[in-house]
């Protein structure tokens, strides 16, 4: 069913955005149930672990009864590397795209011709849902290649009727150059890369009311309501969270509605199944309980991917008040093997990142870095205090050869507290000058310095 072939688009995204709950449960069981006949006959990877597991696609008659698969993990993506799971011929793959992969293979994922109009219309909806409307022009700084983001949102867009100015991520100089002189609307980077964006606008003294920008999607790593402060102020801009993954199909699993921001991403779940399973043990957890994302597709024809442990910890709910009857994920706290454990607590960089919200004394660029300890982990919290109060800093130092800043050393033992009071943990604060903390070049920025292993060898 397609939702872009009558012509004015407002109307037609109101109609999948006013889907009713009846109707979404119906056209989800109706595709459950032909996507799980289709991988019987189709892969023998699925075949094969439906068989050892004792059930029969009979048995997978609504969403209800995922829970009797097992989930799929990366290693089988790996294992079945390059095509092995693909449920149609490769020549009816029409394009291929990679997850960068930490280690060893990547992961390999394909589309089927209806695949990629399947993955334009989730992106062009997420695009709307943030505030884009046909005839904008959207900066594509997303990295185009093997990653799905640039042609994902690329595809999306032009779907959507923007005009895409595909300039693909990093080349800072041209970016800002291209924001200006073409006067883009809209601009999709990751969040780490748009502050990229904003300290560099802010070194050239580029005054922000001269770019036209309106909205900003934001997306493929984590990120927090501190640096969406940021980046609204410095872009002026409105700033929404996109979401997805290359195993699913790409960014536009969910997004976040402009007019519900911090309220969560809707998940286009009429192609993506959801469930939120603990960590540990793999049941489902209460909704609104924290744990990993599950994913199962409903529509994918090249690659079919059922219970998709995803890795990614977050949580899910109705919001009674929103627009759409979809339903909402939070923020994506961080990857599960992103966790650190530190002195018997689980914490994830982005815990950190949400403390520095308010404290102006410091920039957005912070760094975690761990060591060990004997049998103990040890974290410290890098952060840039921000050029107003370095140079006011340097000043004082200059005329009075006070080798401290009374600013600085309050803001320090501020955050230290505010870490302490709300994470539990007595953590280092160390403040570095601005400018030396590693910052995103285009892409995906590590803020964990791990230093574990170096320290083993
Ligand atoms: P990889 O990064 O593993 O090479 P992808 O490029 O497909 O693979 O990225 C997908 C991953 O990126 C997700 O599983 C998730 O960890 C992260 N990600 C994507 N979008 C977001 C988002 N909006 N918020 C947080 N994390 C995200």
């Amino acid at each position: 069913m397609s939702l872009f072939n009558r012509g004015i688009m407002g109307y037609l995204f109101s109609e999948i955005d006013s889907i009713s709950v009846k109707r979404l449960k119906r056209l989800q069981t109706e595709r459950l149930r032909r996507q799980i006949d289709r991988v019987w006959h189709q892969v023998p990877y699925y075949r094969k672990t439906l068989h050892e597991s004792g059930i029969h696609p009979k048995d997978i008659r609504s969403p209800e009864d995922l829970f009797k698969l097992p989930f799929t993990k990366k290693i089988a993506l790996r294992d079945n590397y390059p095509f092995a799971l693909f449920a149609i011929p490769l020549k009816e793959v029409i394009r291929l795209h990679c997850s960068s992969g930490t280690t060893g293979k990547p992961i390999v994922v394909g589309y089927s011709k209806k695949d990629i109009k399947v993955f334009a219309e989730v992106v062009a909806r997420s695009l709307w849902a943030a505030g884009c409307r046909p005839g904008m022009k959207l900066q594509n700084a997303y990295g185009y290649g093997l990653f799905t983001g640039g042609l994902g949102l690329h595809y999306g867009a032009e779907k959507l009727g923007m005009t895409v100015i595909p300039i693909s991520g990093g080349a800072t100089e041209k970016q800002l150059m291209l924001l200006n002189d073409f006067k883009s609307d809209a601009i999709c980077c990751t969040p780490s890369y748009a502050l990229t964006l904003a300290e560099e606008l802010k070194k050239r003294q580029i005054d922000v009311l001269s770019l036209k920008l309106q909205y900003a999607v934001l997306g493929a790593e984590p990120w927090t309501e501190s640096t969406r402060s940021s980046v609204q102020a410095a872009l002026n801009v409105k700033a929404t969270n996109i979401y997805g993954l290359s195993e699913i199909i790409g960014p536009g699993v969910s997004q976040e509605d402009v007019d519900e921001r911090g309220t969560g991403s809707y998940i286009w779940e009429d192609h993506f199944y959801p469930e939120i399973v603990d960590r540990n043990t793999g049941e489902p957890v209460k909704q609104g309980n924290a744990g990993v994302l599950v994913l199962t597709t409903l529509t994918k024809e090249a690659m079919p991917i059922f219970r998709y442990w995803t890795n990614d910890i977050t949580f899910l709910y109705k919001d009674k008040h929103g627009k759409r009857n979809f339903i909402k994920m939070g923020p994506i706290a961080g990857r599960a093997d992103d966790m650190l454990i530190i002195r018997g607590i689980n914490l994830f960089h982005t815990q950190v990142e949400a403390m520095l919200n308010g404290l102006t004394a410091f920039s957005q660029n912070y760094q975690l870095v761990v060591t060990k300890n004997r049998a103990h982990d040890e974290v410290e919290v890098k952060v840039e205090i921000n050029s107003g109060l370095f140079n006011e800093y340097l000043k004082n130092l200059a005329a009075s050869e006070i080798m401290t800043s009374e600013k600085i050393v309050q803001a320090c033992k501020m955050l230290e507290k505010k870490l302490k009071d709300n994470i539990g943990l007595s953590l280092n604060v160390k403040i570095e000058e601005p400018g030396t903390i590693p910052r995103s070049e285009g892409g995906k920025l590590n803020r964990i310095l791990d230093l574990r292993q170096t320290q083993n060898g």
